[in-house]
């Protein structure tokens, strides 16, 4: 049997390893035969050499199967999740899943919390009083089969070698590697027994994929992963150089989503919101095509289903319903300043990064994953690329509730905003669309 010391040396030789070779060297990680310090060393090995596909297929797998799979097979239908690589007033998921889950596809959605400055949809949740991210197992299929959908946090048994060997990639500083962001975002998907996923993978300044070569990458790695494993997959790249929407922060995320669900949104959010639910209702089998499903999508919004599918979610997971009716039951911040435009012009850059960072500035993210979040504090973008503005008029309002942190998130909004005389060329929302 191949040593890891052995596995280690191929790997920064450039070879390739053998499933055997990979799936023996994560089981002795797990047992605790293999060291931290190995597999830190591999790590780095893997991010300077990559992957083949086959290697990262057998380290999904392995991940995956490092922990329990999740038997959906008592719910009818098909199960389809949509998963985002993570960005700035990203808020879709609150919304994609009761759209699609009022349009007859079940959704068992598994997310995450903030980290750095991306926002995370279980802490937008738990702004939300009483919302319970940890339902019990059994209580999960309850809530599946009377709503259709649940968005819960990760189990400690769901892929915990994913965990392990991520915490270990943060310190090392090796997360941005394509084949192992492939292994651990599809080693938690591929747990949740799902018969379909729909990736939104992000790329401009606030993603993790600033290029668009890298962003196609990676989406390439994840359909030829997916594809592998059985599981239909769309890729959906997306532009993340500026927020999403309007709102960044925890509750202020989530009134901008019951206001799209009750019918008023801006364009932006509309547009990726409804063309990533339109490949869910696909993939569940819930349409003849993707303009039949975008016009469902559209339907479930005006008709009100898909407001009432996420009033069902909610109560269902514990959480107050009446927030649907009655913002006031969210947290706000005590304190609003606005950041006005020292020039009239047109908006040409509002960077999604700089925003990100100063929203968690203001408290509304975390640094590290013990850290406590202020759901109150946050943006909202009264100007975004593309808007005329004149010299005074509101770019940003700002919820706040501590002064030291207003006054160092107050250069980084500054910094975000350009204004030039001529409206900057607009990119596209949706920049790729992949499948398999
Ligand atoms: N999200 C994940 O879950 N894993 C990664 O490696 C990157 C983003």
């Amino acid at each position: 049997m191949i040593t890891a010391r052995e596995v280690i040396q191929k790997k920064r030789d450039r070879e390739t390893l053998s499933p055997e070779e990979i799936s023996s060297f994560i089981r002795g990680y797990m047992s605790a035969q293999i060291t931290d310090y190995q597999v830190a060393a591999w790590l780095m090995a893997v991010y300077l050499n990559g992957m083949t596909i086959d290697e990262t297929l057998a380290l999904t797998r392995e991940m995956r199967d490092s922990g329990t799979v999740l038997d959906l097979s008592s719910i009818p239908g098909r199960k389809v999740d949509k998963h985002s690589t993570g960005g700035v007033g990203d808020k879709t998921s609150m919304m994609v899943v009761p759209i699609a889950a009022a349009c007859g596809v079940t959704v068992p959605m598994i997310t995450g919390r903030a980290l750095g400055h991306t926002g995370g949809t279980l802490d937008k949740l738990e702004s939300i009083e009483g919302f319970n991210a940890k339902p019990s197992p059994k209580k999960i299929l309850q809530i599946l089969k009377n709503t259709g959908a649940v968005i819960m946090g990760q189990t400690d048994d769901l892929a915990p070698a994913d965990r392990r060997i991520y915490a270990l990639r943060d310190v090392t500083s090796t997360v941005e590697s394509i084949p192992l962001i492939t292994a651990s975002i599809l080693s938690k998907k591929l747990a949740e027994g799902i018969d379909g996923l729909v990736m939104d993978v992000k790329n401009g300044s606030g993603a993790f994929m600033s290029t668009l070569d890298r962003a196609t990458a990676l989406s390439r790695s994840i359909v030829h992963v997916c594809r592998a494993m059985k599981t239909k997959i769309v890729v959906v790249i997306t532009d993340m150089e500026q927020p999403l929407g309007r709102a960044i922060g925890n509750a202020l995320e989530i009134r901008e989503c019951i206001e799209f669900l009750n019918g008023r949104t801006p364009a932006d959010l509309e547009t990726v919101t409804i063309t990533l639910a339109a490949h869910m209702i696909m993939l569940g089998g819930r349409a003849r095509s993707i303009d039949h499903a975008s016009k469902l999508a559209h339907e479930a919004v005006s008709k009100g289903e898909a407001a009432g599918r996420f009033r069902q979610i909610i109560r269902a997971q514990g959480g107050d319903e009446h927030v649907m009716d009655d913002f006031d039951l969210l947290p706000s911040a005590e304190n609003t300043r606005d950041l006005r435009a020292p020039l009239s012009g047109f908006v040409t850059r509002c960077d999604a990064k700089l925003l990100g960072m100063a929203s968690n500035t203001l408290g509304a993210g975390r640094n590290r994953v013990d850290d406590s979040i202020d759901p109150a504090v946050g943006l909202y973008l009264e100007k975004k690329a593309g808007d005329r503005v004149i010299k005074g008029e509101v770019l940003c309002r700002i919820h706040w509730n501590e002064e030291h942190r207003l006054n160092s998130a107050l250069p980084l909004i500054e910094e975000a905003y350009e204004i030039r005389p001529r409206p900057a060329r607009r990119r596209p929302l949706i920049l790729g669309i992949l499948k398999g």
